[in-house]
């Protein structure tokens, strides 16, 4: 779906979209989308911006930061992204002031398409450091086994700041 960021006519328009998972390619190692995503929002299309308001309802699989098992993870979030475009990137700084709580993006052209703004925003809203389990052993640094499975034998170096802090209370 298109958005025109042209429009300045104070028009709001609702949509209630899903895309594919063939729609959206996350383009990152470390989530995949795996079912149909739904937007369901609006735009409008405000003097010096086209704002737009949707809810994402996304089912993913993020990888585990430790040992790389997919984590099935429904996402469900909602955003406020306004666009300016062309001619009125010069009111860019009167405009900001405006904004507070929104993201503020500038498009150089006239159009934006959904796909691109709720693929970012899925990016954006995974998680930084997810965890299949609390308490995920992760893969061996040396060998590569998935400690969570079984032991191996390598040495290994304690990399793990908060073991190196009850050491040093020893
Ligand atoms: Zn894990
Ligand atoms: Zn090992």
């Amino acid at each position: 779906m298109k958005i025109d960021l042209s429009r300045s006519d104070g028009a709001t328009t609702s949509f209630d979209v899903v895309l594919k998972p063939a729609d959206i390619d996350l383009e990152t190692d470390l989530a995949s989308v795996e079912g149909d995503i739904s937007v369901t929002g609006e735009v409008s299309n405000e003097d010096t911006m086209t704002v737009v308001r949707a809810e994402v309802k996304a089912p993913l699989n993020i990888d585990c930061s430790r040992c790389l098992a997919e984590i099935p993870t429904d996402q469900d979030f909602s955003f406020k992204n306004a666009f300016i475009a062309g001619d009125n990137v010069s009111d860019e700084q009167e405009v900001e002031l405006d904004l507070q709580d929104l993201e503020l993006s500038f498009a150089r052209e006239e159009e934006v398409d959904l796909v691109d703004i709720v693929r970012e925003q899925i990016i954006l809203n995974l998680p930084a450091h997810p965890l299949c389990k609390e308490d995920c052993k992760g893969l061996c640094e040396v060998c590569g086994a998935n400690l969570n499975e079984k032991s191996c034998d390598c040495k290994q170096e304690e990399t793990d700041p908060r073991w190196a802090a009850l050491k040093n209370l020893k």
